[in-house]
């Protein structure tokens, strides 16, 4: 197996399954020797990815009623908690933005209070009576640079998307095209070279298989920008507290291989147990002993999040 961004060997570091929805199947880890990208090995057939998405992957049954744009908020607030781990937090004001994996444009209503020219694109349909509802400017489906005008945006973001795309090389390729010489693309995505990885093991709550196709690094995420015509500006790890109340749920409600979780999927059931473990991580959770160890491990940029700004030279 060869590492899809630089093409340097890798080797299996996982046998995997998915530990949420009960995907059948196990999937191969590799980890590249020489810029420690990790990727799976999968080549799903477009019908089966139809039916990883729509049977296995929950689906939303949001309501227009339900929309709550971001707020804005605090910057110690925003720091503590770990905020600044979204990509949208990052997006200067008065700009023209576009949010690839918009969700359910709550990023988008927070963009325009702050006078910005909002384009999204989101591949879950549920997003277009939201978009209408609000007249955002939102593509239903997969991001196509052919939709926009070459050189269009000051800043192009993507949250927690990047490592479910199976060809990010050519993405990001699209993403330079629409972007303004010195334009932005900023972006989050897990770090499977941080502490939590380290430690959780195959545990991580970040593997997230077979959804999560690509695990960047700093090496990786460099010769992707070098390839594409942009420049890693900044790269932090920061990481959202509530992600490590996750792990732990994560952690007693694990699941036995082609069985839902009980923490994650509808379709799981919980122990008397588990239940009684879930409720203790929540009272520890309120004491913010969460927030406490992510803002170490961030401070320490050994955090389970990146937060990467690229520009466009
Ligand atoms: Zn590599």
């Amino acid at each position: 197996m060869k590492c899809p961004i630089c093409l340097s060997p890798a080797t299996t570091s996982y046998i995997l399954y998915d530990d949420r929805y009960g995907y059948p199947g196990k999937v191969d880890l590799y980890a590249c020797l020489k810029c420690f990208h990790r990727s799976l090995n999968v080549n799903l057939t477009p019908d089966q990815l139809l039916e990883l998405y729509s049977r296995y992957y929950p689906r939303s049954v949001y309501q227009v009623a339900d929309y709550r744009p971001h707020k804005p908020v605090s910057f110690i607030q925003a720091w503590f908690n770990g905020e600044y781990a979204s990509a949208f937090r990052w997006v200067p004001e008065n700009v023209r933005i576009l949010d690839i994996g918009c969700g359910f444009c709550e990023s988008l209503g927070y963009h325009q209070v702050r006078g910005c020219e909002v384009y999204g694109v989101e591949a879950d349909e549920n997003v277009k009576r939201i978009a209408e509802s609000r007249s955002f400017n939102v593509y239903c489906g997969l991001f196509n640079s052919r939709l926009y005008e070459k050189n269009f945006f000051d800043v192009v973001t993507m949250d927690q998307v990047i490592e479910h795309i199976s060809d990010p090389l050519e993405t990001v390729r699209g993403i330079a095209q629409v972007l303004k010489p010195g334009g932005l693309f900023i972006l989050s995505s897990p770090n499977s070279n941080g502490w939590g990885a380290k430690i959780f093991g195959r545990y991580w709550i970040n593997w997230h298989v077979p959804y999560h196709l690509h695990q960047f690094s700093i090496k990786s995420m460099k010769e992707v920008a070098s390839r594409t015509g942009l420049k890693v500006q900044k790269v932090k790890t920061i990481t959202n507290s509530e992600w490590l109340c996750y792990q732990w749920l994560h952690l007693v409600t694990y699941p036995l291989r082609e069985h839902p979780s009980g923490f994650w999927s509808k379709k799981g059931k919980l122990s008397l147990l588990q239940k009684i473990g879930c409720k203790i991580i929540m009272i520890i959770h309120k004491l913010k002993i969460n927030h406490l160890i992510t803002r170490l491990f961030d401070l320490l940029q050994m955090g389970d999040n990146y937060l990467f700004i690229l520009k466009k030279e």
